[in-house]
């Protein structure tokens, strides 16, 4: 039984995106999974962590890989999410994590971050993948006067801390960057993040996996995973799939079932988001925002939101606990009204797409790329706290590293990772009612929103 409202897991609805209308066709065709193989390894997910694995495994260590997707190539949060590729997939504070894992491991997790995103941009020239970039940098913009205290802090902390270029701007400032509004009291400006176009990144992917000979399945959901004799055995409606290593690569469409070594240790979470049609350069100005700038309010219930190429207007937040049909269309009313309040200029501009999937949580509020306790041979990679466009990537790339190494027995070990992301995350008490954790959470954060 899935955590969430099973209208949500199902793979027989497109995800009615944007992207999805706007990006070429996959390249290729690929099979639905029937009969008995053998692989060197089975990835369970083709989004960006599995893509990656499944590129890195196949075309750098010549292993024999399958790709096991439930739905369509990238039907996940890969095909259908903010295209901010960027840092932030964990949720714990700096602090936190200095407190928790100490100086050194925070810093590596930094240097993962940066390199994360310095992944996606080098894969995109490589392959020469047209995913629509644009010119790096991100805005947190203050929802309240009193926020701009601790985007000081972090600017100081980023600075003292990673040496990352990272200022405060006040609201006159905003103005002349084209990103002004009269929610927004000034803002912490990075460089570390790019926006991109989410779909045509992920099917450029899948083409350079499927070309350096990875086989890539759709339709082909894992549906039981037997272990025995060194070797795993994953059926799907269809056949079975023997492999000596499995990469468990589900993010927030993961099942507790799947297997007992994962059972609990996850918490998906909905994210929502509308794309108006294109808006006029009068509209932009009228409103006065005309940045094409990944941008988020300090909100703990954050909005994220971006001025895409053609001109339409990305608009993104939590998209509440209510999965089912009659959830998201509500929650969409909720967002709509929140688009609303920010950029009244905007208020008669319609919607034209709008769609809501699955990020993941874990209870140590770190990301997960490494081995499967308990279970000899198989990995998982998950838990980007709704920030997974570079990190899904950089942790498939870099989890491939590993498993070639440990198939062939090497001692030479891909070491970019934190430790603080190699320990697998606790499982959450009472793991059943973990929506009810959420729930909990979002009503304090609403508070905390809501505070002068
Ligand atoms: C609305 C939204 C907006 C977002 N915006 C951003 C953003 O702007 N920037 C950012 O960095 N991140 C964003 N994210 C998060 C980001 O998209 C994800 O962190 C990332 O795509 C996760 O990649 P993944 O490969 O780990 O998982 P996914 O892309 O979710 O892929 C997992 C796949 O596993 C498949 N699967 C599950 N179970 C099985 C099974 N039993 N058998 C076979 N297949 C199975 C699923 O069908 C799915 O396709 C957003 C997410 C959402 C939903």
């Amino acid at each position: 039984m899935p955590l969430h409202h099973q209208d949500v897991h199902d793979r027989a609805r497109p995800a009615g995106s944007w992207w999805e209308a706007s990006a070429p066709p996959l390249g290729f065709a690929p099979d639905r999974f029937s009969g008995s193989r053998k692989f060197d390894i089975a990835i369970i997910g083709a989004g960006y962590a599995g893509l990656n694995a499944a590129l890195t495994l196949a075309r750098d260590h010549g292993m024999k890989v399958a790709v096991l997707e439930a739905g369509d190539v990238g039907w996940g949060a890969s095909g259908r999410n903010g295209g901010f590729c960027c840092p932030g997939s964990a949720k714990l504070s700096w602090e936190g994590m200095l407190a928790r894992h100490g100086e050194a491991d925070t810093k590596a997790f930094h240097t993962a971050q940066r390199a994360a995103v310095d992944h996606v941009a080098q894969l995109l020239e490589a392959h020469q993948i047209d995913a629509d970039r644009v010119e790096p940098g991100e805005l947190l913009l203050a929802h309240k006067p009193s926020r701009l205290a601790g985007l000081r802090e972090e600017a100081e902390l980023l600075e003292r801390l990673f040496g990352e270029d990272a200022r405060v701007v006040g609201a006159d400032e905003l103005n002349e960057m084209g990103a002004s509004g009269t929610q927004f009291h000034g803002g912490l400006l990075t460089k570390s993040t790019f926006g991109l176009h989410p779909m045509k990144y992920l099917r450029g992917l899948a083409m350079e996996a499927h070309r350096a000979g990875a086989l890539i399945f759709a339709n082909s959901p894992v549906i039981g995973w037997k272990t025995g004799a060194g070797n795993h055995v994953l059926e799907m409606p269809d056949g079975e799939v023997v492999a000596s290593r499995v990469l468990v690569a589900t993010n927030g469409y993961a099942q507790d079932d799947l297997s007992p070594a994962l059972d609990g240790r996850f918490l998906p979470a909905l994210s929502r988001i509308l794309v108006t049609r294109p808006l006029s350069r009068d509209e932009l100005a009228a409103q006065g925002w005309t940045s094409t700038i990944p941008s988020a309010d300090t909100r703990k219930l954050l909005h994220y939101f971006r001025l895409l190429p053609d001109g339409r207007f990305l608009f993104g937040g939590r998209g509440g606990l209510d999965a089912s049909e009659h959830g998201v269309h509500k929650s969409l009313a909720v967002l709509r009204s929140a688009f609303d309040a920010m950029f009244p200029a905007w208020s008669s501009v319609e919607t034209e797409y709008s769609w809501s999937g699955l990020v993941c949580l874990t209870r140590p509020l770190t990301p997960f790329a490494g081995r499967l306790e308990g279970v000899e041979g198989a990995y998982a990679a998950f838990g980007w706290h709704g920030n997974g466009v570079a990190m899904a990537s950089f942790a498939g790339n870099c989890i491939a590293g590993r498993i070639a190494a440990e198939f062939s027995g090497s001692s030479i070990h891909d070491n970019r990772l934190p430790a603080m992301m190699q320990t697998m995350p606790g499982k959450f008490p009472l793991a059943k009612f973990r929506l009810l954790w959420l729930r909990a959470a979002y009503a304090r954060y609403a508070i905390a929103d809501a505070l002068p």
